[in-house]
């Protein structure tokens, strides 16, 4: 079968990794420009589609039958040509939400829920929510309920960002602060570059429910390939291929004292691995055009910090790197959320008698003594787990891709 994915930028697109778990059809990625889109669907050289942004109406003119799910909802995710040619039209963007809301196990009915944006994937939201009996409120720039008027809402016990704001490359930035809303009980973000939005962020610290898009991606997906091979597949492939992706399109981070190992063993992870491996160190003196102990005489800690700061807002956005970080990054508590955004932190651990100090200032100056019992509440602050570094770099890059279960 040659199946694919039409759409109009597509370099980014997770559809074909995902559909090869699904099943063994051919999937292509079919980027085109609006002016061919219907030469391309006439054309039959595919026998069933996704389709993307900005397309999901577009060719909804093409198809000879809808589903009701595409009626409904006005858009089409998924195109089966039939045998006699024809083509039919459906909507697996609405299962996907759908088992979004079901994951979350927030029942929604009866309960307000808003949801941000008035575009396809806001249709779609309002559409699953009021089908489970929610009171759903859309908040759009331009509409009745809008931003302005969010403390009528305070009453609002789910959160659906259903808008572009925090998807990569603009991280960072969030559509509403969760303060507003005391009885809240989870936040679905449809992005999922990053993993964890500043919305998502910010529900995971209130200690809520906060749920990315990448299931959604998955789940529709699923639904997809039933489509496309006229047979179900089983709803345990989902969990299985959003762990696996997930954990993919995650950065493994390395944070631990100065000389712990971090840029050795993230040498021996990025190899077995085949990640890109970056020293945030070393890009912090490339971007900077300084030595880090020329910048720490000359200018001072709070300066380096900075610089620190700046390097690791490029490098959080990254998906799928392994990341060595500074010691002392953990001294800020900015750069966990510029860290944690995307990234699986591992705290790498050695005795402080096995710690060398050749050419790092901090460790000169200080007694490390001192310096661990400052920085070790903060490594576990902001580490997911932690590995002693006691063997080869091989060993311990295999226990880390063990504890992260990044192979099967
Ligand atoms: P869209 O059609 O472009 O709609 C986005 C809506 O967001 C707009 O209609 C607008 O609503 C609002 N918006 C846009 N820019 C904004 C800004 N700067 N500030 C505040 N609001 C803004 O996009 P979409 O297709 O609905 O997708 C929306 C998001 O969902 C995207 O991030 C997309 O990647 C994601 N998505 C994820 C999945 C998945 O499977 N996980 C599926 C579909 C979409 P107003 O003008 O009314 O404010």
């Amino acid at each position: 079968m040659r199946c694919g994915l039409l759409g109009r930028k597509l370099s980014h697109s997770y559809s074909p990794q995902i559909h090869s778990y699904l099943s063994d059809y051919s999937y292509v990625l079919y980027e085109k420009e609006p002016e061919q889109v219907g030469a391309f669907l006439q054309s039959r050289e595919f026998d069933a589609l996704n389709v993307t942004i900005p397309y999901k109406k577009d060719v909804i003119p093409y198809c000879h039958a809808l589903s009701p799910a595409a009626q409904k909802l006005g858009a089409v995710n998924t195109i089966v040509r039939r045998q006699d040619g024809t083509l039919i039209g459906h909507n697996t963007d609405h299962f996907g939400f759908l088992s979004t809301v079901e994951k979350t196990k927030i029942s929604v009915s009866g309960k307000k829920v808003l949801v941000l944006g008035s575009g396809g994937a806001s249709v779609t939201a309002v559409a699953v929510l009021r089908e489970l009996g929610a009171d759903v409120v859309t908040i759009s720039r331009s509409g009745e309920n809008n931003y302005d008027n969010l403390s009528n809402h305070s009453d609002a016990r789910l959160i659906v960002n259903a808008t572009p704001v925090g998807m990569y490359p603009n991280n960072g930035a969030s559509p509403v602060s969760l303060t507003l809303f005391p009885q809240l009980e989870g936040v679905i973000d449809m992005i999922y570059n990053p993993a964890r939005t500043a919305l998502l962020q910010e529900a995971a610290s209130r200690g809520i429910v906060a749920e990315n898009g990448l299931w959604m991606l998955v789940a529709q997906a699923k639904e997809s390939a039933e489509w496309f091979l006229g047979q179900e597949r089983s709803n345990d492939l989902i969990p299985y291929i959003y762990q696996k992706l997930s954990r993919h399109m995650q950065n493994i981070i390395l944070i631990g004292m100065p000389g712990c190992g971090k840029s050795t063993i993230a040498q021996a992870l990025s190899r077995r691995l085949g990640r890109q491996l970056i020293d945030a160190d070393s890009y912090l003196v490339e971007k900077v055009g300084r030595t880090i102990p020329d910048i720490f005489a000359k200018d001072g800690e709070p300066t380096f910090r900075q610089y620190e700061t700046d390097v690791l807002e490029d490098l959080g956005k990254k998906s799928g790197i392994v990341l060595a970080t500074g010691g002392g990054c953990v001294t800020r508590p900015e750069n966990y959320h510029l860290l944690h955004q995307n990234g699986m932190i591992v705290w790498l651990q050695r005795p402080i008698e096995a710690l060398p100090t050749d050419g790092r200032p901090l460790s000169q100056q200080n007694n490390l003594q001192d310096m661990y019992q400052r920085r070790q509440p903060l490594y576990q602050a902001f580490c997911d787990c932690a590995v002693l570094n006691n063997g080869t770099p091989d060993i311990v890059a295999n226990e880390i891709i063990n504890l992260l279960q990044l192979e099967d």
